[in-house]
């Protein structure tokens, strides 16, 4: 195991010179923390997505370019020394506009992903020259190096072997009297091609990273001092939580928690990593702690939401009392490699929503020729605008009498596919995008106000 920590910052964290210098302060005041992984600057990857979707007015295209530009710049006028970065800047804000015309043209995939990694290959730049000019030995590493991962672009998945070798031959020796500092979100395959984990895909990075080196703790800095009881954009009376469990935690993350990437606990868990969640605004305000051992367990924990989410649903009079319908369905969807995140049944039909979508954003598709397929098997309905709700706790579905409590808190609410029961540390269900706030509110005011 390395004696060190990895320290990922987010976008809101590196968004300007000042917060810039928060972080590096943070580093310096925690002789432990030695590789740092950055997002990139607050905004650049929404412009980037933009521009990589296709921009056809090239006027707009300029001024989208020119954004980027005016954020890294307002950078560089406060460095002492900004010569050499700056030149690296410019060499990538050129590489973006001539990728953006190429993308308002012909927008695909794998453009997407060399477009949206320039983001952090720039903040990175920015910040090690900030690290440096503190006086710390500060290197810049391009983890394209070492985060080796398939070729799905906008969604890949990360080759661990690989990943740990390359990280113990290149990055390991690096942090031996250096402070590292690297890019999150980015990856590259086996062919060169840069890749990327989807949107918030830093906190995962990090996670894969810490795991690499065999950290002693991740410590993930945010705009918020920890986890806490929802997203306090959404509920202003939500609290921080302590200390959480792994299993709480993933959950939250995967139900749409945005404070965590959903994979982000994955690597963490599988080598038993502390994981510290802070603000690095507000560092001495602390944070939440992820631990595989927590002292309390609470039947209610927090609550999270999953917007753009799809829900389809197929009914067949033929799958009453019948066999084989369902291996049926989940064949064509395989086939499709569509892959499926709920489900519920009935005697003759079955709702489930379609997995997360990549990169680009949006709400994942069902792709008409999937659609076609299941056609022949029997009626499909496809409904966007949904939200998942969630409610993490504690052995839920084992407590008498929680389901009136959580179930009168909603009752005004039209709430689709209800699920609880499988996991015990969650249930959840369905509500229009346009009440899910509303439901959020309501449940976070009776379940964790009172
Ligand atoms: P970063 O850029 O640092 O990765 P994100 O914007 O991705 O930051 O995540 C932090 C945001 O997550 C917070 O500002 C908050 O609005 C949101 N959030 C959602 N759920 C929670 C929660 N349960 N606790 C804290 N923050 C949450
Ligand atoms: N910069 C990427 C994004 O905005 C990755 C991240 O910040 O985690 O999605
Ligand atoms: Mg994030």
């Amino acid at each position: 195991m390395s004696n060190f920590n990895v320290a990922k910052f987010g976008g809101t964290s590196v968004a300007n010179f000042e917060a810039m210098s928060r972080c590096a302060s943070i580093v310096e005041n925690n002789p432990q923390t030695k590789l740092i992984v950055s997002s990139a600057c607050s905004g650049v990857t929404n412009i980037l997505v933009a521009l990589a979707n296709g921009v056809q007015d090239a006027e707009q295209r300029d001024s989208l370019v020119n954004q980027l530009a005016d954020i890294h710049h307002a950078v560089l006028d406060q460095l002492s020394d900004p010569v050499e970065t700056e030149k690296s800047i410019q060499t990538i804000l050129s590489s973006v506009a001539s990728a953006a015309e190429a993308a308002s043209y012909q927008p695909s995939k794998k453009l997407t992903d060399h477009l949206v990694s320039t983001g952090e290959l720039m903040s990175t730049l920015l910040l090690t020259q900030i690290f440096k000019e503190r006086g710390n030995n500060a290197v810049r590493f391009d983890i394209r190096d070492v985060m080796r991962t398939d070729d799905n672009y906008g969604k890949a998945e990360a080759q661990l072997e690989t990943i740990f070798s390359l990280a113990q031959e290149k990055l390991l020796p690096l942090c031996e009297s250096n402070i590292v500092i690297t890019q999150g979100f980015i990856g590259s395959d086996s062919e060169g091609n840069t890749t990327t984990f989807g949107r918030g895909g830093s906190d995962y990075s990090a996670a894969l990273i810490a795991e690499a080196v065999q950290a002693n703790g991740l410590e993930i800095w945010t705009d918020v001092p920890g986890i806490y009881t929802t997203d306090p954009r959404i509920a202003p009376k939500a609290t921080p939580i302590p200390e959480i469990s792994f299993s709480e935690a993933s959950e939250m993350a995967n139900f749409g928690a945005k404070i965590l990437h959903p994979s982000t606990l994955v690597p963490a868990l599988r080598h038993d990593i502390p994981v510290f969640v802070g603000s690095s605004k507000q560092p001495e305000k602390g944070g939440t702690w992820i631990r595989h051992q927590v002292q309390s367990k609470p039947l209610f924990r927090a609550l999270a939401l999953r917007r753009n989410q799809t829900m389809v649903t197929l009914r067949s009079a033929s799958m009453f009392h019948a066999y084989g319908f369902l291996a049926k369905v989940f064949e064509i969807l395989a086939k499709h490699k569509i892959s499926v995140d709920l489900i519920t049944t009935s005697e003759i039909s079955v709702s489930l929503t379609l997995d997360q979508t990549d990169t680009t954003g949006g709400a994942p598709e069902l792709p008409a020729t999937a659609k076609a397929e299941l056609e022949e098997l029997c009626t499909v309905e496809v409904e966007n605008d949904l939200c998942v709700v969630a409610l993490i706790g504690n052995n839920i579905s084992k407590q008498k009498g929680y389901a009136s409590q959580v179930f009168s808190a909603v009752e005004n609410f039209n709430l689709k596919m209800i699920c609880y029961g499988a996991s015990p540390n969650n249930l959840c269900f369905l509500v229009h995008e346009s009440e899910s706030t509303d439901a959020i509110e309501k449940l976070h005011f009776e379940l964790f106000e009172q």
